[in-house]
């Protein structure tokens, strides 16, 4: 009999419970006890879900009161000594300071959790980090699972990950520790990362943990070991074995999961580690069931995870049926189904939908669904087949097959022309009439703009008034010309400022959008969006994205009047402001019926029409804002190329439908190019602005020594602060930035868009840029002259 489970749910609960909790708490509105006890509800719901559904075990652990790396280390007593908490009695209040920081501590570092868009915070280590146990928040979880009545698999982080995504630390400000940070060569020239060093003292506090779940009668530990999906260095490969050997003798049954990718290089190394099974994700790593079920030893589980836990579709149960009937008589009870990883990354019930018409609503399958979609397998495997296996199971499976079948012919989904399009897309396409040179020969003859161009990367302060008019108008209650001319008004006010500052490029200010992705998302076909969607994104933030159904297409213009209308005001030149065919993609849930690549490249042909269109209006400089470019990058760096090739390509197509003299900017955030600047420099976008100020511009450096080729404007101040970056900052920065990039080659600008900061800092902080720009180019011009 194949047993069912899933490797973790969404905490959050179905209408953001633990989100208003948390905050009411931290605000001070509701006690510790209030907030423990919408824990203990949302807990006790998920599980009865969860066995409700049918699965063979509850997972307990996956809960967290902020984040799952944090709780970690809180069980494990290994959080930053900097903040001085004694790990045994960690409080609710300090476990939040560690996350949020407080008076005297800055808070722990935020990464994002491998590809997802899930955040997690890093855990600080240093030469000494001990693991003498913490908190005792899970066995009471443990506890309460148990009092339930349910059967309890524990999930854990396991101990390599954890240590691989922790950070050594050098002091107590939690700074990097340079030193330490590089690799040390040893005497066989093998490289051993110094986090290694750790690696008795991270077993000996999973040891004492083991061995307390043993006592409190957990049945399976699944210990999550996702860095396996990467390309992992050979020292961490190496450190599986002897880890887990070391585990195992006062250890409940581990089963060790792997998930976001393939494993196959580690086949051989799975099939020998001493644990009871090993779970493999199907979805992400499909081709790699034969690798690793040949030779699987006799007396181990393999789990393997077939329901998509990164994406909201309803599965094609009959195909995966058919993959997993011939291992059941290989595996017998060995074998487990599951989700491919933890339910973490979809919304958690599409019966909160009601946004959603029944057509779309049949296609999708929410965390909750998906509990019923592995039972359904489960069963189906565990009788013969169908129609004996039991009323809900069948169910699902006929709603399976009515949705793929309808998937496959609904007009909503299949757009001629838009496969029309498709087809019609020749290389010419992706390229620009001329080269740079050309091109910014003819652009600068048009806008003779000065040295060191100054502009902004689109949006201005988003003030509550600009709020309650975009929701007033969305809720019915102004109409559309009241509302236009609000909207108008503001960037009337926008442009009137920039005007003031004496800024070279001006923007509108995006007041009509709320969002970058679901402003465009809402004007094109093919996108739907939920009225309850929420994902967890990190602490108490969660995001709702969109759902991309079917073939993308524009129906008309998105943006074109706004742009225009803002060009009436003024003679200097207003940038256009779209976000790019990439990170409309990447901060989006996409249909799994065809490759990402194609759904970029309909996206692409979307906003190629916007583009020109926008040209034919007048607007002479358009940015493509890719935020989200780097973020796509595959986990493993032997399928970057391949990626990169086609995300540049859908930048290009969706640029490069226009003349000469209009210039293409790009924006993206996080500037860590060095490795992929090849590609940057392949979007051939006439401007790129980035983020380098809290880098100090180290981060420009990469681009200087590749000489990259196009203009560039590195962020001379960062917008995450409300702090006012003075003139003699920002100079400095610029003629940091002077040593690498060609003087006719600068731009200068702020970071990142403005909306989340307020005006009267906003406006200091461009009116000190300003200056120090103008300071640049008078001297600059007077070398030039006296040259
Ligand atoms: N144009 C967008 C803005 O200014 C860019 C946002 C971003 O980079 N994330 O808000
Ligand atoms: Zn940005």
């Amino acid at each position: 009999m194949a047993l069912a489970h899933v490797l973790g749910f969404p905490r959050i609960g179905a209408q953001r419970e633990l989100k208003f909790a948390q905050e009411s708490f931290w605000q001070g509105v509701t006690n510790e006890a209030a907030l423990r006890e919408t824990g203990a509800l949302l807990r006790a719901r998920h599980w009865k879900a969860q066995a409700d559904a049918g699965l063979d075990f509850v997972t307990v652990g996956d809960f967290a009161w902020y984040d799952q790396v944090l709780g970690t280390l809180a069980l494990l007593g290994a959080i930053p000594a900097r903040f001085g908490f004694v790990p045994q009695r960690l409080t609710l209040v300090e476990y939040f300071t560690l996350a949020r920081g407080g008076k005297q501590h800055f808070a722990m570092e935020m990464t994002k959790w491998f590809d997802t868009n899930y955040h997690y915070l890093v855990p600080e280590w240093k030469a000494d980090t001990e693991f003498n146990g913490g908190v005792d928040w899970l066995f009471e979880e443990i506890a309460e699972a148990q009092a339930l009545g349910y059967r309890v698999k524990v999930a854990l982080i396991g101990p390599l990950t954890l240590l691989y995504l922790g950070k050594m630390k050098a002091n107590d400000r939690g700074e990097l520790d340079n030193k330490v940070e590089t690799k040390v060569e040893t005497k066989v020239e093998t490289k051993v990362d110094p986090k290694l060093a750790l690696l008795p003292n991270i077993i000996a506090g999973y040891k004492k943990l083991l061995a307390q779940l043993q006592v409190s009668g957990v049945e399976v530990v699944q210990i999550d070991e996702p860095i396996l999906a990467l390309e992992l260095e050979n020292d961490w490969v190496q450190a599986f074995p002897p880890t887990y050997a070391a585990l195992k003798p006062a250890a409940p049954p581990l089963l060790l999961t792997t998930y976001f990718g393939e494993v196959k290089a580690h086949a051989a190394l799975l099939r020998g580690l001493p644990v009871m099974g090993v779970h493999v994700d199907l979805v992400r790593g499909a081709d790699q069931l034969d690798t690793i079920v040949g030779e699987w030893p006799q007396d181990k589980v393999l789990s393997l995870g077939v329901i998509d836990g990164r994406n909201l579709w309803r599965c094609d149960l009959d195909s995966v049926l058919a993959r997993l009937k011939p291992l059941q008589a290989q595996l017998g009870d060995r074998l487990w189904v599951g989700s491919s990883c933890s339910l973490l990354h979809v919304p958690v019930d599409l019966k909160c939908e009601d946004k959603l018409d029944t057509e779309l609503k049949s296609w999708l399958s929410f965390a909750t669904q998906k509990l019923s979609e592995i039972v359904a397998l489960k069963l189906a495997l565990n009788t013969n087949g169908l129609s004996n296996c039991s009323k809900v199971a069948d169910a699902e499976f006929i709603a399976s097959r009515a949705a793929l079948a309808s998937r496959k012919i609904s007009s909503r989904i299949h757009n001629r022309l838009v496969q029309k399009r498709l087809d019609s897309i020749t290389e010419a396409d992706a390229q620009r009439v001329s080269q740079f040179n050309t091109r910014i020969d003819k652009q600068q003859a048009k806008w003779n703009l000065p040295l060191f161009p100054t502009t902004t990367i689109g949006s201005f302060p988003q003030t509550q008034e600009i709020r309650i008019s975009r929701a007033a108008y969305k809720r019915g209650d102004i109409g559309h010309l009241d509302y236009l001319d609000k909207m108008r008004n503001e960037i009337r006010l926008v442009v009137q400022k920039q005007e003031e500052l004496g800024l070279d490029v001006l923007v509108h200010g995006e007041p009509e959008r709320n969002d970058m992705v679901e402003y465009f998302g809402e004007q094109l076909w093919g996108y739907a969006f939920t009225a309850n969607g929420w994902v967890q994104s990190y602490g108490s933030r969660c995001v709702k994205p969109p759902i991309i159904y079917g073939d993308v297409y524009r129906p008309e213009a998105m943006t074109v009047g706004w742009s225009q209308f803002a060009q009436t005001l003024t003679d200097k030149p207003m940038k256009g402001m779209l976000t790019g065919p990439v990170t409309m993609l990447q901060w989006s849930f996409v249909r799994d019926d065809q490759p990402r690549e194609t759904t970029a490249l309909q996206i692409a042909l979307a906003l190629r029409d916007e583009v020109r269109d926008l040209e034919r209006a007048g607007i002479g400089m358009i940015q493509i804002d890719e935020p989200a470019f780097r973020e796509g990058l595959p986990l493993k760096a032997s399928e970057w190329k391949h990626y990169l090739d086609w995300a540049v390509r859908a930048f290009r197509i969706s640029a490069a439908g226009v003349a000469d003299e209009t210039q293409i900017h790009t924006h993206m955030c996080y500037s860590e190019f060095n490795d992929i600047l090849p590609w940057i420099a392949a979007m051939d976008a006439d401007v790129i602005t980035i983020e380098t100020s809290r880098s100090d511009m180290k981060l420009l450096n990469g681009f200087g020594a590749f000489s990259y080729p196009n203009d560039i404007g590195p962020g001379v101040y960062d917008i995450h602060s409300p702090r006012v970056a003075q003139v003699d900052e920002m100079e400095r920065l610029l003629r940091k930035a002077r040593g690498v990039i060609p003087d006719r080659r600068l731009w200068v600008n702020p970071d990142c868009g403005l909306k989340t900061r307020g005006w009267p800092e906003t406006y200091a902080a461009l009116e000190n840029m300003v200056t120090a720009a103008r300071r640049l180019r008078a001297e600059v011009e007077a070398e030039l002259k006296a040259a």
